[in-house]
């Protein structure tokens, strides 16, 4: 395998995703989903088909190439038409030579911008593993007797710890195994119980959602393919229309809408632009829409019925898509 090879078969990769990306934005005009939740769900699968390479979808659908290898036995009328879209999906025929001095540039290229995407969320990891590694094993009291009332709200079954920190900037989920919801010193101080008890239901809700883990994707996804712009637009969708599902869940359990509005407002007046990436958020997304969204109760929800269309929907194009890029095709 040349590298050539390699950076032809990731510019195609890029391609197919980008066409992927406008498929699933037509599917999202047809059904018009109400629900973030379910328009959360789609643009993360979108952002995370730019970061998973075609060819290991290809080894994850061996049945559907067999299928199609018996199509093009056949001289039907779909034959030139699968073949022309087959072609339509290379961008960079994987067979072209690229120049050496090309390549080395690109590749150094590709590695400085990966790099300083990842760079401030590793800081800001490392800064609060340290601070939380220092910290006393005794747990805050007060927050803990929130913390013990959110759970019970929100039905989290997982083991959440809070910690009250020095040094974050904003409040947010950190870790995937053992999650602990952090929260600056300046921000507990300024919460009133029931406002504390708001902000810990929408983070709960995030540890319920796999948001973190969502989040470190996320970041994955933008680190490789950073000279993308479409990549960096869908981690701000998908981020804003997690924050939206998770307002929408918290909204859900029936606690004061004044409470959660009150301690959105002191949580971004603190500062919310702090946050790295790879980290659940509370203060990032649309923030005016937010408080819109929670003051006027507008939680939108969907039936079953376009919660399964979409999902199902959208397998099949990502199945279409992957079995028409199959080179056996071309
Ligand atoms: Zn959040």
């Amino acid at each position: 395998m040349t590298a050539s090879f390699v950076a032809a078969t990731f510019l195609n990769s890029l391609w197919e995703s980008t066409v992927f990306a406008a498929l699933a934005a037509a599917l999202l005009g047809v059904l018009r989903p109400r629900s973030a939740a379910v328009r959360h769900r789609v643009w993360t699968v979108v952002l995370l088909k730019f970061a998973v390479p075609t060819e290991v979808l290809f080894a994850l659908l061996q049945p559907v190439e067999l299928v199609l290898r018996q199509v093009m036995e056949v001289p039907v009328v779909v034959r030139p038409a699968l073949a022309a879209a087959a072609r339509a999906l290379v961008l960079v025929d994987p067979a072209t030579a690229m120049p050496a001095t090309w390549l080395g540039a690109g590749v150094a290229l590709w590695l400085g911008g990966a790099m300083l995407t990842v760079f401030p969320t590793a800081i800001g990891l490392r800064r609060l593993a340290r601070e939380m590694a220092g910290a006393s094993d005794d747990a805050p009291a007060r927050e803990t007797r929130v913390l013990a009332r959110a759970v019970r709200l929100t039905g989290c079954a997982r083991p959440v710890r809070v910690h009250v920190s020095s040094t974050a900037a904003t409040v947010m989920v950190a870790g995937w195994r053992r999650p602990v919801v952090v929260i600056p010193a300046p921000i507990a101080a300024a919460l009133s119980d029931g406002e504390l008890t708001a902000v810990l239901v929408h983070e709960l809700t995030h540890v319920r959602r796999g948001d973190t883990a969502v989040s470190l994707a996320t970041m994955v996804a933008v680190a490789v393919c950073w000279m993308h712009p479409a990549v960096w637009w869908l981690s701000r969708v998908v981020e804003r229309e997690g924050e939206f599902a998770c307002d929408d869940a918290a909204m859900a359990t029936g606690e004061s809408r004044d409470d959660f509005s009150r301690g959105l407002a002191k949580v971004v007046q603190a500062g919310f632009a702090g946050a790295p990436l790879g980290l659940s958020r509370a203060g990032a997304g649309d923030i005016a829409q937010r408080l819109h969204r929670i003051v006027t109760g507008r939680a939108d929800r969907d039936g079953a019925w376009t919660s399964a269309a979409a999902s199902a929907m959208l397998v099949v194009l990502l199945v279409a898509l992957t079995a028409v890029a199959n080179p056996c095709l071309r």
